[in-house]
Parts: structure tokens; sequence; C-alpha cells
């Protein structure tokens, strides 16, 4: 069980739940950090009393610095900033809740220093899985999924005597705002309609991953590395509802869900108590008033990042962390009305076209691989 966490990201939207879960159960707070929302860091930092809180951004330490005078707290800055959150003494569990591979280095130093990692970053497992996978592995230190699916998945598993029993994974997927409508009918679609999810309330960049489908994409590499299964392993059923967070077919035929309102808080405090279970103050599922259940195939060709994003899975490699900065870098173009909504997969297959995969990659290819392929993207912008 956790009792003091470092929260990378606190000022987004699972780093606020996080904190609204560190309160209910009592957790102590030892260091947060965000990119450059002072005023938010601020007031984050007078409730919750961390050692250290760091901005990513330089300018914005320095403008939290001034505003903190009278608090006992150090600030720092910059990737070194985010690496000593990652690795504090007083924290045993780190939650990783920065949006993109900027995760991944983070996450690689809580390991080494045998933190449990609440990893709701799905980025650094998509760029770099088997490498942090392995790295936990020979630390002994615990990863549990935080994002909604995977957390289903690992509560569906527990009891699993080996990956020789299961069957297939199934991720639940709602379809995002945009389900239903034709290839053409998405061309036109803005940043403002994709930012209207039906059912959860997240981040600009995830709500667009799930309005591509793209979120779906990565999470299908997520679970195959968390997991350790091929591809062919993981599916994914369109379902409405988000209610049914995912599942487990066992070779035995049986299968296993779980099921529950859409609220991250549920995997955050899980991931916090695992093996156990909290009581919750959150509202319940009431089965009679939730209405039926629909499970259907995805549309690949409305929405062709789920598939480029199988085809990235399948080829192993670098593929995956081309793909991932690529998107990463249309996604924030598509945000800013630079681009429009199909271009997304045109700039992601583009990239993959232009930069190499290596195989069997180290950090350092993988790192180079975001790199390359945020270049290609910004080039192909002009
Ligand atoms: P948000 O955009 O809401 O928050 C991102 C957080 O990371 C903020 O604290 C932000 O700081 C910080 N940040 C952004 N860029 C950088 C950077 N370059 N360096 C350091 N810190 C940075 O994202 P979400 O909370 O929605 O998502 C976080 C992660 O969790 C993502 O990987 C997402 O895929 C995953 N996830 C999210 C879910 C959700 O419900 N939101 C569900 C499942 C997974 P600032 O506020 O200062 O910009
Ligand atoms: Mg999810």
């Amino acid at each position: 069980m956790t009792k003091a966490i470092s929260l990378l990201g606190a000022t987004g939207s699972i780093g606020r739940q996080t904190l609204q879960v560190v309160q209910e159960l009592g957790l102590q707070v030892a260091a947060l950090t965000a990119h450059t929302r002072v005023e938010e860091m601020e007031q984050l930092v007078r409730r919750f009393r961390p050692a250290l809180a760091v901005m990513f951004q330089p300018e914005a330490a320095e403008a939290l610095r001034r505003r903190l005078e009278d608090v006992d707290v150090e600030v720092a800055s910059g990737p070194e900033g985010l690496l000593r959150a990652a690795c504090m003494d007083g924290a045993d569990t780190v939650v990783t809740a920065v949006v993109g591979s900027v995760g991944l280095e983070p996450t690689l130093a809580a390991i080494r220093a045998k933190k449990r990692i609440a990893l709701a970053n799905k980025e650094t497992l998509v760029c770099a899985g088997e490498l942090v996978m392995a790295e936990a592995r020979r630390c002994g230190a615990r990863i549990v999924p935080v994002d909604s699916e995977h957390s289903a998945i690992f509560q569906c598993l527990q009891g699993c005597h080996g990956k020789e029993e299961i069957r297939r994974l199934i991720l639940t997927c709602s379809g995002g705002p945009f389900f239903g409508l034709s290839y053409q009918e998405l061309e036109g679609k803005t940043a403002a309609d994709a930012l209207k999810h039906p059912n959860w309330s997240m981040g600009a960049k995830i709500t667009v991953d799930s309005a591509t489908l793209m979120n779906k994409g990565l999470e299908v590499i997520e679970a195959m590395r968390l997991y350790d299964l091929p591809v062919e392993q993981v599916d994914v059923a369109i379902h409405r509802q988000s209610i049914v967070h995912s599942l487990v077919e066992f070779r035995d035929g049986a299968m296993l869900a779980q099921l529950g309102t859409p609220d991250m808080k549920l995997p955050i405090r899980y991931a916090f108590t695992w093996p156990q279970r909290a009581a919750s103050p959150d509202r319940k599922l009431d089965l009679l008033q939730c209405g039926p259940l629909t499970f259907q195939a995805p549309d690949m060709e409305a929405f062709p990042c789920l598939r480029i994003a199988r085809e990235c899975a399948a080829a192993g490699g670098t593929a995956c962390a081309i793909m991932n900065g690529a998107n990463e870098e249309a996604v924030y173009a598509f945000l800013d009305g630079r681009i429009g909504f199909q271009d997304i997969h045109r700039l992601v297959q583009r990239a993959l076209d232009a930069v190499e995969v290596k195989y069997t990659p180290c950090l350092e290819d993988i790192l180079e691989a975001d790199r390359a392929a945020r270049r290609a993207v910004r080039s192909h912008l002009g």
C-alpha cells in the first residue's frame, strides 16, 4: 500500500484526480511537477506541502519560486527536476501523469529507484515498453496501470497463473465523439468538435487521440507491453457506454470483465491500494439503471490510426516510437488549427515512411526515433 507519492503532471486531469484520492486516503506528497501553469501549481504546493516542486519550463520555475518565498519548498526545473521528483527519497510511489514521451526518462529513473509506478503516461510504454518492462523486472519495481482499460485487465488478472492461461485481452473503446461518421465526414472536423468527448473529461491531447482512435492504438501497445502478449492477442471492441472497462478471455473460454462508472479515481485508488481495495465515497454503478451494454467492431477505414498502431505494434523496433512522436506533433498542430482531422494519420504515416526503423533499439535509438519523427512532421508542416 502506498504511503507517500511523487506526482509527475500534478496540474493535469489525472494529476488533479490523483490529488483527490491522496486526500481521501490520507497519503503524503513528496514532490509535485507541472509544465507551465504556475498559478495552479502554487495552489497545489500550498495545499499539499511537498518538499520539491518542479516546473519543467525554467521561467515558470522562476515565477513559482517568487510566489512561494514564504513556503518551505525547493523549486526545480527542466528534465533534471523531473528526474529528481521521480527519485524522491520520501516517496514510495511515483504517479506518471505527464503527457507524452517526456515521461520516459523519469519513469525509468523511478523504476531504478525501486518505486511503485502508478502509470498513467501510456506514451512511455508505447515508445519504450520492452525496455521499461525489462528494467522493472531487473530492479524488482512494480508497474501498476492507471489507464482504465489496463487497470481493468490488471484487476481481472489477479489470481491468473501465467500468460499461457490468457487467450486474449479485449480493450473496450467508447468510440469517441465521432463514432459512426465516415472517413469523408471526418475530414472537416475541428479541434472544438474533437474536444467534446461523450463519457470522459481528460487533457486535450488524449481527447484528440480518443477522437482519432489513436488512443486505442496506443492502448493496444500499452497492453502488449504490460502483459507481454503479441498484438494478435489484443482486441478492441467499441462499447459506447464506458461501463465495461475491459475484459480478459482465458483459454477455457471464461471471460472476466471489470465494470464501473467512468471515473478515473477508481483505477488511481487501486494503483495505490493494490493488492487490497479501499472504500470509496464515489458514486457506484447501478446495474439496473445503466441500460443495455453494447459491443461492436471498430471502423478501421474511417479511423486509420488504429490500423497504423497495430501495424507498428507488429513491426516492433522503433516503429511505435516513431508513430508516437509523429502523433504528438500532429495532434498539437491539429489543436492549433494548422491541419485538418484526417491530416493527423497522414502525417503519422509520412513520418513512418520517412524515418528508418531500428530493431532491438537501445534507449538512445528510441529517443532519436522520437526526435526524427517530430522533425519529419514539422518539415511537412513547413
Ligand atoms: P493533461 O494535459 O491534463 O495534463 C498533463 C500534465 O503534464 C500537466 O500537469 C502538464 O503541466 C504536464 N506536462 C505537459 N507537458 C509537459 C512537459 N513537456 N514536461 C513536463 N510536464 C508536462 O493530461 P492528462 O492528465 O489527460 O493525461 C496525462 C497522461 O495520462 C497522458 O499520458 C494520458 O494519455 C494518460 N491518461 C489520461 C487519462 C485521463 O482521463 N485524462 C486516462 C488514461 C490515461 P501544465 O498543466 O503546467 O501544462
Ligand atoms: Mg484508457
